[in-house]
């Protein structure tokens, strides 16, 4: 049978995402960005204007007790116990972040549903337009806040009670009138779609609007320390130094060196990062005694990532044997790699290949709400080509053609997860 074709109105998408971008605007030379970090004031202007817009398309709204918001559509003759089909992403930004990130995939899910409202479609499931607290760990905590929340893993008392410092997430719900009640609970949901931008170059280079992502990639973080001896800097012989430094040095370019292995020959998403540095006592006439650096490594497959621990481990022992330094590491921070939904990429990918918009399948290097998601029902996370692969900053970018198509795509997929009674 033919699919039903929803009609998606690209300049009210476009509107809503730049009416967005002007909470917290940011105005630089190289592009428009936003910083709006969870439960500040700009968060809560794009609350508000995402609640006016659910609202005026007839969505039944609803905030839970972390602030995710979550909008709610029954059709007419939907059976009203079936589980229903969500979509969204978040509305957080890092400080200086760009204006897709977030807002393009819960104003794509609204634009989405306002289209399978104005056509004849008859969906037997509900959709919910949702937008989850706190994704960037930009305050509050590391990140995926709401979604930890609506997929159980965090409580809802533990979570109110994060600080940033200066005051709990509770009390800036409170302040932009976003402390609701309840859980929104993920697991109630049939299927779960986010649209994003890349976030990097893949899509662009090969011509493509649209990604379908296979795999987000798990993360491991660790914490490294290198004790050597702080000594006089002209009057310690290079024979007789325990430089931390020096040994630190051979570690980073290890890590360089091993992901860098990793990703060749196996699924080519490995990456080995240290991003963070400390040296003691760090001063221009005394060999450095202490080193405490940061690792993050990554892949889609958790051998990869094991064999790079692996490999860090195997350096600091010679490391230590050569140099005469100390070495402490341990990793706190593991999250496995997320395998997505089949059954929801495959959906996408048959809606893209009906429309006729061409489509990739790759994976993610960045952690979503999704990898919440992925858990506690069948999720699949779309991904809207980015302009010259920058985010984060300013200077991101999507053509608004591109997010149209991938937003007809969201749409006719949401639509299939939720076939109307003759189907
Ligand atoms: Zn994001």
């Amino acid at each position: 049978m033919t699919e039903p074709e929803l009609s998606i109105d690209g300049k009210r998408l476009r509107r809503d995402i730049e009416q967005v971008a002007s909470f917290g605007a940011v105005d630089t030379e190289t592009g428009r960005g936003r910083t709006a970090l969870p439960g500040d004031e700009a968060n809560g202007e794009a609350r508000d204007y995402l609640v006016d817009r659910l609202e005026e398309a007839g969505l039944e709204v609803r905030v839970d007790a972390v602030g995710n918001v979550a909008g709610r559509w029954t059709p007419p003759g939907a059976d009203p116990d079936a589980a229903h089909v969500a979509a969204g992403s978040h509305l957080d930004s890092v400080p200086r972040g760009g204006i897709f990130d977030g807002p393009l995939g819960v104003f794509a899910a609204l634009e989405a549903v306002r289209a399978i409202r104005e056509s004849n479609v008859s969906p037997a499931r509900g959709f919910e337009v949702v937008c989850f607290t706190g994704e960037e760990g930009t305050r509050f905590a590391d990140g995926v806040l709401g979604s930890t929340v609506a997929t159980g893993k965090r409580s809802v008392e533990e979570t109110l009670a994060l600080t940033d410092g200066d005051e709990t997430l509770e009390d800036a719900l409170e302040r932009i009138g976003y402390r609701g009640t309840g859980r929104l609970d993920a697991s109630e949901w049939d299927a779960w779609l986010e649209l994003h931008i890349e976030q990097n170059t893949r899509l662009e280079d090969a011509g493509v609007p649209l990604g379908v992502v296979t795999d987000i990639t798990g993360t491991v973080r660790c914490h490294v320390t290198i004790e050597g001896e702080a000594d006089h800097s002209g009057t310690t012989g290079m024979t007789e130094r325990q430089d931390a430094l020096a040994a630190a040095g051979e570690l980073v370019l290890a890590v360089e060196r091993n992901a860098a292995e990793a990703a060749a020959s196996g699924s080519g998403t490995a990456v080995g990062t240290v991003g963070q540095f400390d040296v003691a006592p760090n001063a221009v006439n005394v060999v450095p005694g202490t080193v405490s650096l940061r690792l993050d490594l990554r892949s889609v497959e958790s051998a990869e990532i094991q064999a790079q621990l692996d490999a860090v481990t195997n350096t600091l022992a010679a490391i230590e044997d050569d140099r005469n330094v100390a070495t402490t590491f341990d990793c706190t921070y593991d999250v496995p790699p997320t395998p997505l939904s089949r059954r929801c990429r495959n959906v996408v990918l048959d809606a893209a290949g009906d429309r006729g918009v061409e489509t990739r399948r790759l994976h993610s290097g960045a952690g979503h709400d999704t990898m919440q998601v992925a858990d506690v029902t069948d999720a699949a996370l779309l991904f809207a080509a980015s302009v010259g692969g920058y985010s984060h900053s300013p200077k991101e970018w999507a053509d608004w053609a591109d997010c149209t198509a991938a937003t007809a795509v969201l749409a006719d997929s949401l639509a299939r997860l939720a076939p109307t009674d003759e189907r």
